[in-house]
């Protein structure tokens, strides 16, 4: 760990910088403060949480020309709560230096962002759209900026911001430096950074192997509308001891419980929405295994110390490699192994390669089971409770009824007839999911606009003509933590708020 005073950082800056709590420099900020210092281009990619946002803060505060009133730095983030958030933390930086900071963003009222720009702010952080506008309406001069950042480039790319970017980097000096910073390294990126950045520095900070050895991880290819079934069949056929299914959204984890439960599985779920009380009571029941299949959203699942859960399914798949990486690690501890198997729609295959990147390991692809098949796993399992009965031969209060019955059956009809009482057949009680719209497309930043845009209703037929029920939903449920909102000022190009 290296100190920030061995960084070559004024004494002002370390000043703010131990008001903020910062002692030593994170990797990320180790690798790229120097060479942000010296004027070097740099790409800097590190997993979220990082401390990214100082990496380029500390050298943009370094070098303000606090005399000039020009801007002289301009930080392009891809949502609005990331440019207030990102300008919050430079202004803490510089605020021994008194630099002036000012956020401009889509959704702020553009009168006020104007005479705010009249104000010489020297640094100017802001979403791609609103920024484009400003520099469209002249009221953002951008020929004095020497510094030039790329905030979450690779989040900015998957919201289509590629040509509003280009604009932008276009409209600034050459003679700037240009700091990169994301998480993910796609290549329509590193285009971005060969086209314009200048022998940029590339510091790469390995992101932790968080993905337990022992997780077998497949993923099975489905639509939307088939994920519940495929789900019920899978189940059928693993016959997990204990599994948590994750979902996106709270209503997600809603459905897809009481689904469960009139299909006759012992499941609940948890989410941010219910109560202290009601949350600790399922848990209790799943600790107790009096529940079989928890389903949960990320932020409900966070820090939850369960242990002994063979099947991890992610009904939806995450956004973020680190969400993967949190919801598998559920599975496969102290030493046992365990499954892993994400549910994907066709769209989003983009998101399982960016898993694979991070957790560095293939997902196995699965056939989603037939409904035979499915009906094969419940006979086994009929199967094993009567070969468990017999080996407990505790039956001799019923052997004189068998040969009763074997005077009368053929043995082999009988045993098939014990098998099939056992056995929970099939059953395709209709059941209401509300369709998730698919994340946003992740292919090299050709989006599939209508993808998205377009409401994706309810009442889609499915197992044998039963509807998913009425619904209607063409909107998503809330998030679990609640989403950023995006940047819409640019264009209306289907930049939903997810
Ligand atoms: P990223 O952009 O990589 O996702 P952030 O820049 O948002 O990460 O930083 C994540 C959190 O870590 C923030 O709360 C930030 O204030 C804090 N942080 C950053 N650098 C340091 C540091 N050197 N020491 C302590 N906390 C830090
Ligand atoms: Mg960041």
């Amino acid at each position: 760990m290296t100190k920030f005073s061995e960084l070559n950082i004024s004494e002002s800056t370390q000043d703010a910088l131990k008001r903020m709590g910062f002692e030593e420099a994170t990797p990320i900020q180790e690798g790229t403060i120097r060479f942000g210092m010296e004027g070097r281009d740099v790409i800097g990619q590190a997993q979220t949480g990082t401390g990214k946002t100082a990496a380029f803060g500390i050298p943009i505060i370094e070098k303000i020309d606090v005399n000039n009133p020009a801007v002289q730095a301009l930080v392009i983030a891809p949502t609005r709560e990331l440019a207030i958030q990102v300008s919050e933390e430079i202004y803490k930086i510089g605020y021994g230096r008194r630099a002036r900071v000012l956020s401009v963003y889509g959704g702020q009222e553009i009168g006020r962002q104007i005479r705010a720009l009249r104000n010489n702010p020297q640094i100017i952080v802001g979403t791609p759209g609103r920024i484009l506008d400003h520099i469209n309406r002249k009221t953002l001069k951008l020929n004095n900026v020497n510094t030039l950042v790329l905030d979450e480039a690779d989040e900015m790319l998957n919201m289509g911001f590629i040509e509003d970017i280009n604009t932008i980097l276009a409209s600034v000096p050459d003679t700037r430096q240009t700091l990169l910073f994301s998480a993910t390294m796609p290549p329509a990126i590193r285009k971005i950074a060969e086209t314009f950045m200048k022998e940029p520095e590339i510091v790469k900070i390995k992101s932790k192997e968080m993905t337990v050895e022992n997780i077998d991880q497949y993923f099975v290819k489905a639509q939307e509308r088939e994920k519940f079934d495929v789900l019920s069949r899978l189940l059928n056929v693993h016959q997990p001891e204990l599994a948590i299914v994750f979902g996106r959204t709270k209503r997600r984890v809603d459905e897809v419980a009481h689904a469960l439960s009139i299909r006759g599985y012992l499941a609940e779920g948890i989410h941010g929405d219910l109560t202290q009380a009601k949350r600790m009571s399922v848990l209790r029941q799943f600790k107790d295994n009096k529940i079989d299949v928890l389903v949960a959203t990320d932020v409900a699942a966070r820090g939850l110390d369960i242990s002994g859960v063979t099947h991890v399914y992610n009904f939806d798949i995450p956004q973020d490699p680190e969400s993967y990486v949190h919801r598998i690690g559920r599975t496969g501890r102290a030493g046992k192994s365990g499954m892993a198997i994400t549910f994907v729609t066709p769209r989003e295959m983009g998101y399982l390669r960016t898993v694979e990147e991070t957790t560095k390991k293939r997902m196995t692809p699965l056939q989603p089971p037939t409904e035979d098949e499915a009906l094969i796993g419940q006979q086994r399992l009929a199967l094993e409770q009567l070969a468990e009965i017999v080996e407990k031969n505790e039956l001799t209060d019923y052997q004189p009824l068998a040969a009763e019955l074997l005077e009368k059956f053929e043995a082999k009809d009988l045993v098939a007839a014990a098998i099939r009482s056992l056995t929970k057949e099939p059953d395709d009680t209709p059941v209401k999911i509300t369709e998730e719209r698919p994340l946003p497309s992740r292919n090299s930043g050709s989006r599939d606009r209508g993808g998205y845009k377009g409401s994706r209703g309810g009442g889609r037929s499915h197992g044998g003509g039963r509807g998913y029920g009425g619904g209607g939903g063409s909107r998503r449920g809330s998030r679990d933590g609640g989403g950023g909102r995006r940047d819409r000022s640019s264009s209306s190009r289907g930049k939903s708020d997810r």
